[in-house]
C-alpha cells in the first residue's frame, strides 16, 4: 500500500501574487517562515526564495504545475474591477475558480483561502456595522461584484474535510497601503485635473478602508485557523481597520498629505445621483449610435455618498484578529511612500 506523503503545512502558492495585495502577502509569508510559489499571468517582480509561475488560472495543467507539493493557496487573482469586459470576469472569476478547487482537490492541497470582499452584500444603499450574515446583493453594484459573490459561494461550498480540502473566504473593504496602483495614484491624477473639489452629500458618511498589512495579517490567521473542526471551515469574514472613518475625510487626509487641497464644496447627494442617472439613460439610449463608457456612474456615486462599513467581531472571536496598523499610522505610511505623487513632483 502506498501513502501519500504530505506536503509541509508551510509550502504554499498565491495565485494571483505579483498584484498589489499578492505581493504584500507573499513577503509577509516569506518572513513567516513560508515557501512561497506564486502563480499569476505576470511576473511583476523577483523575490530570492519566490518561485514564479506565469499562467492563467483557467489553464488546470498550468495550475497544477504550480501547486506541486503545496498545502496551501491563497486565491487573490481576479480582472481588474474597473473594467467592463464581462466574459472576462465570468472565465477568471467563475469558471476560474472552478478550475482552481478542482486543481486544488487533485493537488492534494488541503486549504484554500479566497479574497473575496465586503461589497458582495451591498447594493448602493447605507450598510451600517454590517455583518457576515446579511444576503448576498441581489442587485450587486456591478458585474465584477456579481462574479465576486459567484467565486465566494463557489470556494464555500468546496470545503469537505472528507475530501481534504477546507476552504474559507475573507471579505476586505477600501484596500490601500504602498505600491496600490489604484486608490492613491487615481485621486491624485483628479485632483490634478481640478475635480476634486466637491463633497457628494454631507460629508459624514461613513466607510471601511484598510490597511493592507491588515488583509495580509487577516489571511494569514485565517490559514492558520482553518484545520478540520475549525468553526471557521467554509465561512466568510470580514476583514477591516475596525476603525470606521468619514469618506471624504480619509480623501482630504490622503490630498492634504501629499499636498493637494482637499474637497470642500457640498453638492447634494440626490442631486448628484440623479444626474448620474439621467446620463446613464443618455449613455443607454445613445449606445447604439456611439460608443460612450461612462465613469460618473450612480454606482460611483453611491461608493462615495453612502455608508458602508462592516462588522468585524467574527474574525476577532474565531481567529483572534485585531488590525495590526491603526488607520492614523495607516494613512502616514502610505502618504509617506508615493514621494512621487506629492504635488509639484
Ligand atoms: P490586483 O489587480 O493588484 O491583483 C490581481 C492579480 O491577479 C494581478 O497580479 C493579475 O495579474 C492577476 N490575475 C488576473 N487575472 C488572472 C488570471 N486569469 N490568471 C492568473 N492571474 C490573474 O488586485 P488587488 O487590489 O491586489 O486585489 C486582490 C484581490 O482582492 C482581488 O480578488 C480583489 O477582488 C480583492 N479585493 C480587492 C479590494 C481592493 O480594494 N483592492 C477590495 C476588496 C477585495
Amino acid at each position: 500500500m502506498t501513502t501519500r506523503i504530505r506536503p509541509s503545512s508551510k509550502r504554499c502558492a498565491v495565485i494571483g501574487g505579483s498584484g498589489f495585495l499578492g505581493r504584500h502577502l507573499v513577503e509577509k509569508l516569506l518572513e513567516r517562515g513560508y515557501t512561497v510559489t506564486v502563480f499569476d499571468i505576470r511576473q511583476s517582480y523577483e523575490l530570492p526564495g519566490v518561485a514564479f509561475h506565469e499562467g492563467d488560472l483557467c489553464n488546470k495543467e498550468a495550475l497544477l504545475a504550480a501547486l506541486r507539493d503545496v498545502s496551501l493557496v491563497f486565491h487573490c487573482a481576479s480582472p481588474a474591477p474597473g473594467s467592463d469586459n464581462r466574459a472576462l470576469f465570468q472565465r477568471v472569476n467563475v469558471e476560474g475558480t472552478k478550475t482552481v478547487i478542482q486543481a486544488c482537490q487533485e493537488a492534494g492541497v488541503q486549504k484554500l483561502v479566497l479574497t473575496s470582499s465586503a461589497s458582495v452584500v451591498f447594493e448602493g444603499t447605507d450598510i451600517k456595522n454590517g455583518k457576515e450574515d446579511l444576503p448576498y446583493a441581489k442587485k450587486p453594484i456591478d458585474y465584477y461584484t456579481e462574479t465576486k459573490i459567484e467565486q465566494e459561494k463557489l470556494v464555500l461550498q468546496a470545503c469537505d474535510a472528507d475530501k481534504g480540502l477546507l476552504t474559507v473566504a475573507i471579505r476586505p473593504h477600501g484596500i490601500f497601503g504602498p505600491r496600490d496602483p489604484q486608490l492613491v495614484p487615481i485621486l491624485v491624477d483628479t485632483a490634478r485635473r481640478g475635480k476634486m473639489k466637491f463633497i457628494i452629500g454631507d460629508g459624514s458618511n461613513l466607510v471601511d478602508f484598510t490597511y493592507v498589512e491588515n488583509v495580509v495579517h487577516g489571511h494569514i490567521l485565517a490559514a492558520e485557523h482553518l484545520r478540520p473542526g475549525s468553526p471557521i471551515c467554509a465561512k466568510a469574514y470580514h476583514i477591516t481597520n475596525d476603525e470606521p472613518v468619514r469618506f471624504w475625510d480619509f480623501m482630504s487626509e490622503v490630498l492634504v498629505g501629499l499636498g493637494y487641497a482637499a474637497p470642500r464644496y457640498h453638492l447634494p447627494y440626490l442631486l448628484v445621483y440623479g444626474i448620474a442617472l439621467l446620463l446613464s439613460l443618455l449613455t443607454f439610449l445613445l449606445s447604439p449610435l456611439v460608443c460612450i463608457k461612462p465613469t460618473f456612474t450612480p454606482m460611483r456615486v453611491a461608493l462615495a455618498g453612502t455608508h458602508h462599513y462592516y462588522n468585524c467581531s467574527r474574525a476577532k472571536q474565531d481567529m483572534g484578529y485585531q488590525p495590526l496598523v491603526s488607520l492614523k499610522d495607516a494613512i502616514a505610511r502610505t502618504v509617506e511612500s508615493y514621494p512621487h505623487l506629492r504635488k509639484g513632483t
